[in-house]
């Protein structure tokens, strides 16, 4: 077992029932303050512990890192020392914070200086992206899309069973959560029409996803495994891509979608590691007919993670709308990477590879708007009397999640941002 895993250890530091952040998780961050420049942190219960202060006052000895790695406003500097350099980092940072060791526990004056209040901090986007990839990789989302886009009797393509389907997209609109965005404008084919018209989507969408962020892969040309694909993930986070279903319904054959979702995507700021998430591991759904050799796979490769969505109008309540879980995914990421290098591609630090959009098989498991309006034929209701079919301008879109094996759980914080009309 990882030390810092150990579900018996307590923390020194005080830790609000049911945080995302106990000591078993210790996510990592990138956040200023209106004293203290961008730099590395870690979140425990309501606070975040300032990397690059305990660097400098001496509790990061005979570690392989530098000052510089944690006065960054990126990860990257720290993804780029590798796994086993991160996973040293984390169990001494877990050692520290634990009640039973007292080296800094002791010592007001440094934690005093350590210790951030989370409310008086910003969170920025944790990496710098190189890459983008979004897989396709929910069987329930791909079925469901397909339906309604395409053959109800032949909703999943050929392929869809012996790869996990992906595109290539784009790293630059990837926002932290809090960053809210204009209505996209674009192309778009009313019904019946036979020329297109342009203006502010109409049917704008989330999608719920997960990403996951890597360690530097090999040189161009080499393939990961599966067996090996887990030392090159660092960690996870929520995302949410949002999509423009008109535009995408226009622009998507054969190509793809293309300007239909690099408008923004949203991503939580905590990185949970996957060695944080090494005890929820859980078995994936049987994959039938079998794979190709490359994409066999040994042991437990999905997590069970709960996953909701909620809209909160303008001024109003959030309504919890969707309630999925990232273990049904078909395909599991250690074969999203060993399909994405089996060619040779290769894989940089920092770069996200996101899931797809994870539906389950309940309507209320659905992880959009698309699926869970069936299309705009159903209406959701929200709190206070009001409902939706897709999303409208001033709602806010909170994605949260949760790992759980009934001994611990931790959390990934939340990817939330807001609705704003679309730029005259
Ligand atoms: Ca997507």
């Amino acid at each position: 077992m990882i030390a810092a895993n150990d579900p018996n250890i307590r923390s020194w530091v005080d830790i609000p029932e049911n945080s995302d952040f106990p000591i078993q998780n210790l996510p990592f961050g990138v956040f200023k303050t209106a004293q203290l420049s961008p730099r590395v942190g870690v979140a425990i219960g309501d606070h975040i512990v300032d990397l690059k202060t305990l660097h400098v006052l001496g509790y990061m000895e005979n570690l392989p890192f530098e000052q510089s790695d944690f006065h960054s406003a990126s990860l990257n500097k720290i993804i780029n020392r590798g796994k086993k350099a991160t996973r040293e980092l984390r169990n001494r940072l877990s050692k520290l914070l634990r009640s039973d060791v007292p080296d800094l526990k002791n010592k007001e004056h440094h934690v005093n200086q350590v210790l951030v209040k989370m409310s008086d901090a910003q969170m920025l986007l944790p990496v710098e992206i190189g890459d983008y990839t979004d897989f396709y990789s929910s069987i329930e989302h791909a079925r469901n899309v397909g339906m309604m886009f395409r053959d109800p009797e032949n909703a999943l393509l050929p392929n869809w069973k012996h790869l996990p389907v992906g595109y290539h997209g784009r790293s630059s609109s990837i926002a932290v959560s809090g960053v809210d965005f204009h209505r996209p404008k674009g192309q778009t084919l009313p019904a019946g029409a036979a020329e297109p018209v342009f203006g502010p989507s109409r049917l704008l969408d989330f999608e719920l996803e997960m990403a996951f962020i890597t360690y530097p892969g090999k040189p161009l040309g080499q393939s990961i495994s599966t067996e090996e694909a887990e030392n090159y993930i660092f960690g996870m986070t929520l995302f949410n891509d949002w999509s423009a279903r008109d535009i995408q319904k226009w622009e998507y054959v054969p190509l793809g979608p293309f300007l239909a979702k690099n408008f923004i995507s949203t991503m939580s700021p905590w990185v949970v590691t996957l060695d944080a998430l090494e005890p929820f591991k859980v078995q994936g759904p049987e994959q039938d007919p079998a794979v190709l050799p490359y994409l066999q796979y040994e042991g437990m490769k999905n997590y069970n993670i709960d996953l909701q969505v909620a809209i909160a109008p303008e001024g109003k309540q959030p309504t919890t709308i969707c309630n999925s879980n990232f273990r049904y995914m078909y395909w599991n990421q250690s074969q999203q990477l060993a399909h994405h290098t089996i060619n040779g591609c290769n894989i940089r630090g920092g770069d996200v590879m996101a899931s797809g959009t994870i539906s389950g098989k309940e309507p209320g498991s659905y992880g959009s708007m698309l699926e869970l309006s069936w299309q705009g034929t159903k209406t959701i209701a929200l709190a206070d009397g009001d409902e939706r079919k897709f999303l409208q301008d001033g709602d806010t879109v909170i994605v949260t999640g949760q790992a759980s094996n009934g001994q611990t759980r931790i959390g990934f914080g939340e990817a939330k941002a807001k609705i704003l009309p679309a730029l005259s």
